[in-house]
């Protein structure tokens, strides 16, 4: 079992009830989430400020990252293999079309760019678009 408690204290983050509770939730889920689906998921029962505080927090300490969404809402995915890699421009994601869900491809490698001359690379978006494995069922 995951001490999510011990995460957020190891990464200096204050531990409340919500941002343990939070932190779980991106874990065990496997999916991303904007603000608006996480105001629904705790029913509203959550101030919007004390959940847009939180993610900055995780995106702070790399425990989650941005994703691309198709209509550029803000949406966040748990960091996973945060120990070989602390820079998450290092994988690809997919959009679908149908279910607007933003899939982390951890094992789609982006391609290496920090022999760019005279170029330093801070940010690599390589995002697929099209439809997920439920979808392309569904059809
Ligand atoms: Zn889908
Ligand atoms: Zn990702």
């Amino acid at each position: 079992m995951i001490d999510y408690a011990l995460i957020l204290s190891k990464n200096g983050i204050s531990k409340t009830k919500f941002r343990i509770n939070l932190i779980n939730l991106f874990y065990s889920s496997n999916k991303s989430f904007s603000v608006d689906e996480i105001l629904d998921y705790y029913s509203n029962s959550i101030n919007k400020v004390t959940i847009y505080r939180a993610l900055k927090d995780f995106e702070k300490k790399d425990l989650i990252h941005r994703v691309p969404d198709k209509n550029f809402i803000k949406k966040y995915a748990i960091s996973k293999n945060k120990t070989c890699n602390s820079n998450y421009s290092n994988h690809s994601h997919f959009v679908c079309y149908s279910c607007n869900e933003t899939f982390c491809l951890d094992y789609l490698k982006n391609p290496n760019f920090s022999s760019l001359k005279g170029f330093k690379v801070k940010k690599l978006n390589i995002t697929l678009e099209g439809y997920c494995a439920k979808c392309t069922e569904l059809s």
